[in-house]
């Protein structure tokens, strides 16, 4: 007889003998998962895996909350994994932190600041964890066995082995593992997974665990129809598809992180998003809500700027040659518009981060004087405005009703692209608000069943 079976059949007994009740059953439904594990290798084990963002943790207080929360979870008899972010504002001082110390920072050595907000809080989670009675382990990305890319400050997440994790689950423990970061398995190097990867390492972990679900707890009460600061009518969506829920997150909505939704959307894990403040269930974010909108609502960026080549000779291999260029250097190009042409020549707009503008701006002069085009502009006071919803495919109208409200508005649009559920506009910075709260008036989101055609 191993040792485990010893001991599951002396606590089993235990259990037995002194009749216990409440707590007699808890501990017995434990015991009976940690038996079936010993002869059967797929174990059916509930886990809960669990973010809690950097308002949640912000103070020591706010920690003491979030153990106490997941105790209420082990007590209910489930096995927790909590991901957790750095504490309030944390990331942000370490970023101006290193600012002072150097221009440019190397990306190596900045991961190594930025990973140490993590594991701030994972430690002291795990301590509060265990003042409470509940064993608690924390790890770091790459104890936790998070194998990501090489690429410092925007690693993907290529593997996760969860060794350590799992082991320590099976030993009855609550396991704390620091989001936002992992190791590159052939450097050894720690790496980070860009702002908000966090919510990453949560759902992809919730899916390498097989997890039901994965919950992330963060300050507001879940998924609006609007940022509720700019649109004051803003709704909280009960569900809402990962489609539109991608959308949304790369249209600007800072409350899911995009690759976060990436994974759920792939590994099949549905996200719920919801408030760590109290009680009430938040947006479920999943394959097929019950009952699917037509809009879901309106997602605002005020962080890419513009910049035009104007003159463009309008000739085969221009674009190749501008945004070859650019892919080059690693920059993300988000929308691209080129106009009609006269007198032989173009001019193409396109945004980018407005974080990598100046590098933007430098490699299209560069590629303006190859190609004979004849200036650059950049303009840095823009924001994107995106209407999501994924009925507008088999709705017409949607685009017209979109831009008759902005120009109802005063509006004036600069740049329009479209996927097949959703709609941006690029407009001047300082109307950003107001075209949110034309599109959100104008159609009322989430619409679930009545017509929105013009
Ligand atoms: N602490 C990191 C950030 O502020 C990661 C996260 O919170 O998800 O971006
Ligand atoms: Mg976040």
């Amino acid at each position: 007889m191993s040792n485990l079976e010893g001991v599951v059949r002396r606590q089993w007994r235990t259990d037995r003998t002194c009749g216990v009740v409440s707590g007699g059953f808890w501990r017995s439904g434990r015991v009976f998962r940690i038996w079936w594990q010993t002869v059967q290798t797929d174990a059916v084990m509930s886990i809960v895996v669990q973010k809690y963002g950097g308002t949640s943790v912000a103070d020591p207080d706010r920690i003491k909350a979030v153990a106490d929360r997941i105790r209420t979870v082990r007590d209910q008899g489930d096995d927790v994994v909590v991901v957790v972010s750095a504490m309030g504002k944390t990331t942000d001082e370490f970023l101006a932190l290193a600012a002072e110390v150097s221009d440019d920072p190397l990306p190596r050595e900045m991961d190594m600041l930025l990973t140490a907000g993590e594991r701030i809080t994972m430690a002291l989670l795990a301590m509060a964890l265990n003042d409470r009675g509940v064993p608690a382990v924390s790890y770091t990305g790459s104890q936790a066995g998070i194998l990501t890319d090489s690429s410092h400050g925007e690693a993907r997440i290529t593997r996760i082995t969860g060794e350590r994790v799992k082991e320590s689950l099976a030993d009855g423990k609550a396991v704390i593992v620091a989001g936002f970061q992992g190791v590159d398995p052939e450097s050894k190097e720690v790496t980070t997974l860009g702002r908000g990867g966090s919510d990453a390492t949560a759902v992809a972990l919730a899916a390498a665990l097989e997890a039901d679900a994965c919950e992330i707890y963060t300050d507001v009460d879940g998924v609006f129809t609007a940022d509720p600061r700019i649109v004051p009518a803003a709704r909280k969506l009960d569900e809402v598809s990962f489609d539109e829920m991608l959308e949304l997150s790369a249209g600007g909505a800072g409350v899911l992180m995009s690759r976060s939704v990436e994974f759920g959307r792939r590994f099949h894990i549905p996200i719920h998003v919801r408030s760590s403040f109290h009680d009430a269930p938040g947006t479920w974010v999943k394959e097929t809500p019950m009952e699917q909108a037509i809009i879901s609502g309106i997602a605002h960026d005020r962080s890419e700027a513009k910049v035009t080549v104007n003159g463009v000779p309008d000739q085969p291999g221009i674009a190749a040659a501008v945004f070859g260029e650019l892919a080059d250097a690693g920059l993300n190009v988000d929308m691209i518009v080129q106009n009609v042409s006269h007198d032989g020549t173009t001019d193409i707009s396109f945004t980018v981060p407005r974080a990598n503008v100046s590098e933007a701006e430098t490699i299209s002069k560069q590629v303006a004087d190859e190609i004979g085009a004849r200036s650059v502009d950049v303009d840095t006071e823009i924001g994107k405005v995106s209407l999501v919803g994924a009925g507008m495919k088999s709705h017409p109208g949607v685009a017209a009703r979109t831009f008759k409200a902005l120009s109802d508005a005063g509006i004036n649009i600069e740049m329009i692209s479209t996927s097949t559920i959703r709609i941006s506009c690029v407009v001047k910075a300082d109307q950003v608000e107001a075209a949110v709260n034309a599109l959100h008036d104008a159609f009322d989101p989430p619409v679930i069943s009545e017509e929105v055609g013009a």
